[in-house]
């Protein structure tokens, strides 16, 4: 789905290259972790995969295609079959939570019909069912992630890219936010998430590309962080530190739900418009029953202790965290919408990410 054949990236008037001899190979479905320090590269890679950049040498193959042969005319119809996110949740500022998420719909042609249907349904799975009408500043930051979430999936793109998706949340929301992509991945949706945050990616238990210095040095299938001892530590002693210990304690709780398959009560996606293509089975990435909790640094023990000991079923906001809280939504259901993919319009300049 996603390959890079030795690729190296130079940018010009720089020295070193950003990007060495990068090798990885993505399947369908895979929820894959790039991590890596804040200069080693991994918002090149997802640049690259997005083709809003070329690899100075080496391949990039992204849903069958060399993008290097894309033209300028068909990179926007490309990059509608690939959803992405930001840090910085990117949303217009003047137009509401409704209008933002339609945007992307609009950019590329679709239907009034097919947006009145497609927008409340992404933000029903989103969880901001009732809130279309606010502007951004009207909404947390984790809502204004959720929008943004929504604007990418709204035309049901095989792959989402998510750039630090929840480096500016505090970790309870940060927590949310992973949980909605482990929902939008079970649904069969391929998701790259770029992150330093080494409590969600030790938890996940998914597979961690880790770059250094542009260079591929681990990957795991079911891979931690690696060496933390270089990052900011989630302090138990603090208020921070609770909302934390929730977080890790709803990760390992999103673990068992996806390891037994319990999807819980979560309305499904309606269905789609139009018929699923026929796809072969998709086979998901397995996830590992978490018995106890997996051994973990220092801090993730304590505060696995802590949750064990004091408050193991309260969110940051003193909401009781309970399986509920956890659906995966409907795997069925999400899986067919997700695969349907875009391309009902090829007359259109502009793609949803331009
Ligand atoms: P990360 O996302 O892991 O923080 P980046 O991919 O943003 O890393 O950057 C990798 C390296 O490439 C860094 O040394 C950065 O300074 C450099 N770099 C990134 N973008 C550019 C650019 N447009 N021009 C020059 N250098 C860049
Ligand atoms: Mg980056």
């Amino acid at each position: 789905m996603i390959r890079f054949e030795k690729v190296s990236k130079k940018y010009r008037g720089t020295s070193k290259p950003a990007l060495s001899d990068v090798e990885f190979d993505v399947q369908r479905g895979e929820f894959v972790f790039l991590v890596g320090a804040s200069g080693s590269g991994k918002s090149s890679c997802l640049r690259l995969i997005l083709r809003e950049d070329t690899a100075s040498d080496g391949r990039v193959v992204v849903l069958g295609r060399d993008v290097r042969g894309l033209s300028t005319r068909k990179v926007p119809y490309f990059r509608r079959h690939i959803g992405s996110v930001f840090q910085d949740f990117r949303l217009l500022p003047n137009k509401t939570v409704f209008q933002n998420v339609a945007f992307s719909l609009q950019v590329i042609g679709s239907s009034r019909a097919f947006i009145q249907q497609s927008v409340p349904e992404a933000l029903a799975l989103v969880g901001l069912a009732g809130k279309e009408k606010r502007l951004p500043h009207e909404l947390s930051g984790g809502e204004q992630q959720r929008v943004a979430i929504a604007r990418a999936i709204v035309n049901r793109p095989q792959i989402l890219l998510a750039d630090e998706p929840t480096g500016n949340l505090d970790p309870g929301t940060s927590i949310d936010i992973m949980q909605l992509l482990a929902r939008i991945n079970a649904g069969g949706t391929t998701v790259v998430m770029a992150t330093h945050e080494a409590g969600f990616v030790d938890q996940m238990q998914r597979r961690v590309i880790e770059l250094r210095g542009g260079v591929v040095v681990r990957d795991e299938r079911h891979g931690g962080y690696g060496d933390t001892s270089g990052l900011p530590v989630l302090t138990p002693e603090t208020v921070k530190g609770a909302a934390a210990t929730a977080a890790l304690t709803a990760v390992l709780e999103l673990q068992k739900q996806i390891a037994t398959g319990d999807a819980g009560g979560v309305e499904p996606l309606p269905d789609p418009i139009e018929p699923p293509a026929p796809q072969p089975e998709t086979v998901l990435p397995a996830v590992p029953v978490v018995q106890d909790p997996p051994p973990v640094t220092e801090v993730q023990t304590d505060a696995a202790a802590r949750a064990a000991a004091s408050e193991p079923d309260t969110g940051t906001r003193g909401i009781p965290i309970t399986p509920a809280d956890i659906d995966l939504g409907d795997i069925d259901g999400l899986g067919a919408a997700d695969r349907l993919g875009l391309g009902h319009r090829d007359d259109d300049e502009v793609g949803p990410t331009a």
